[in-house]
């Protein structure tokens, strides 16, 4: 879709009278409005003073640092930061049709004050600026791009200042691009200062051409405009996003995948990833990379939900395998309250009940539970020190039953007939928890099968769904549940065999 609205080589105006677009040839000259009867006298467009000038290397580079200079210092509400409308007005405002027309009278007055340049203040000139802009737009929005086209040449003729005219300038440039009228976009262009000291109307010229040269398919010239790299060329506060959309875009049309794909990881705080995707998507830039980029989101998704599949058990056979493995751990856990209460209190919370198994194999007609007691020596003023819980056989025989503890801790160097060895004691504790805890297996097996039901059907539907959208076969849930059953019960096995090892051990040594 090419018009020629925005053809560089008409001038088109406002009326002076009714305000309605009004046409002459580029050396200006009489023209009579066919909507009012009035004849404007229009001059002919002079191009910026710097215009044509190539900057040497050197200025270049100098160019470039001191535009550097101004974003790590910004200089705050100065005559070309239009980030901030003019008292009253607002964008949201302009999208209004009272707004519009607000600004449209708003825009005339202000016009004929900036008429007399000595007279204008900055301030002014900014607001007439921002207004034009703004006013342009909306018109834009509305479909009426001869009515913006005449609204921003109007306001190149009476703005008085240099600067605010390159913004003008630059805006009529992206116009032409969006009507697809480039040779007029880059006739545009070529009446700015292509060396701006401010950064401001830096990264307004710059934005220009790199649309300009993204409707080229121009990868050199956008990556020329808006550096190959983020940082390479300073923007200002509010173009640094769009410039990374066209920086990924040029990176993908010069064949820089890869660079183009990081460049898109990295938006950083700019947006959201998804954020950039979306806006590359809406402006059809960068197709290639955009679209490697949501697949591989859409795989690594896929992989992250089998992941927490895998983690979810199938049935009450596999849910066993946790609950198992958990038992060791548990007695091991527990053998700790256990070991400091027989040190601390004299009191066994597992009632001396090993003793059953342990005092026939120490003592002759020791049968039953064992008793436990800990003997601390005064070392110092409030220092004690024990050699940890002993143990001994009760029986009637030896007295131990019969005994306080009081008197068994006086008596227990003497019983060494009647004493179990610790290690064998430890081991005996361990494998009693063991057993004591076995019923939780089942019930613990049972719980979990039932929680992870719900969300497996659940995972199972986000999978098959996921794999559907990415055309690829859903992963196969992990099976080998007898392979980890096995190894469970060789687990607990092994547990239960060292415990036992060390009651050998300990019954051997006495
Ligand atoms: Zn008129």
């Amino acid at each position: 879709m090419k018009s020629q609205v925005f053809d560089v080589h008409v001038r088109t105006l406002e009326c002076s009278r009714c305000g309605a677009p009004i046409a002459t040839g580029e050396r200006g000259g009489e023209v009579t409005c066919a909507y009012c009867g009035v004849v404007n006298t229009v001059a002919s467009r002079r191009a910026a003073s710097g215009a044509g000038a190539k900057p040497s290397m050197a200025q270049e580079i100098a160019r470039l640092s001191r535009l550097k200079a101004q974003l790590q210092h910004p200089v705050s509400g100065h005559a070309y930061d239009l980030a901030r409308p003019p008292a009253g007005f607002s964008l949201e405002l302009l999208r209004t049709p009272k707004g519009l027309e607000k600004a449209v009278q708003d825009l005339r007055g202000a016009r004929s004050e900036a008429a007399s340049p000595t007279s204008a203040s900055a301030e002014q000139q900014r607001g007439l600026c921002w207004l034009a802009l703004a006013v342009a737009g909306a018109y834009q929005a509305q479909s009426k791009p001869l009515e913006a086209r005449a609204v921003l040449e109007t306001a190149l003729e009476t703005l008085a200042d240099e600067g605010h005219r390159h913004l003008v300038r630059c805006r009529l440039a992206i116009a032409a691009v969006h009507e697809g009228d480039l040779a007029s976009a880059e006739g545009w262009l070529d009446e700015c200062d292509p060396a701006p000291e401010v950064l401001e109307l830096d990264s307004a010229y710059r934005d220009a051409r790199a649309r300009l040269a993204s409707q080229r398919d121009d990868g050199a010239g956008i990556l020329a405009a808006v550096g190959a790299q983020a940082g390479d060329i300073p923007f200002a506060k509010g173009t640094e996003a769009h410039a990374t959309l066209l920086r990924i875009h040029g990176l993908e049309l010069c064949g820089r995948a890869q660079e183009a794909y990081a460049a898109l990881e990295d938006v950083g705080l700019l947006f959201a990833p998804q954020g950039a995707v979306v806006e590359l998507q809406r402006g059809g830039l960068a197709p290639e990379t955009t679209k490697r980029f949501v697949r591989h989101k859409a795989e690594r998704e896929l992989e992250q939900l089998g992941d927490s599949r895998a983690g979810l058990v199938r049935g009450p056979f596999q849910a066993l395998v946790p609950a198992l493995a958990a038992l060791p751990l548990m007695a091991a856990v527990l053998m700790v309250p256990i070991t400091v209460s027989r040190c601390t209190l004299d009191a066994d919370p597992l009632l001396g009940v090993y003793g059953y198994a342990l005092c026939p194999k120490v003592c002759e007609g020791c049968e039953g539970r064992a008793r436990t007691v800990t003997v601390w020596h005064q070392t110092g003023p409030g220092e004690y020190s024990s050699d940890g819980a002993e143990y001994f056989c009760a029986s009637d025989k030896n007295g131990v039953a019969e005994m306080t503890d009081e008197q068994l801790e006086e008596m227990s160097g003497r019983l060494s007939g009647a004493s179990l060895n610790f290690v064998a004691v430890a081991g005996a504790s361990y494998l009693l928890l063991m057993g004591l805890l076995f019923p939780l297996v089942p019930i613990r097996a049972g719980l979990r099968w039932w929680q992870d039901r719900a969300k497996l059907q659940w995972l199972d539907a986000e999978v098959q769904e996921a794999a559907q959208a990415l055309g690829v076969a859903p992963p196969e849930p992990p099976l080998g549940t007898h392979k980890a059953l096995g190894a469970t019960l060789l687990f607990v096995l092994g547990a239960a065999g060292a415990a036992a090892t060390l009651v050998g051990i300990g019954m051997a040594i006495g």
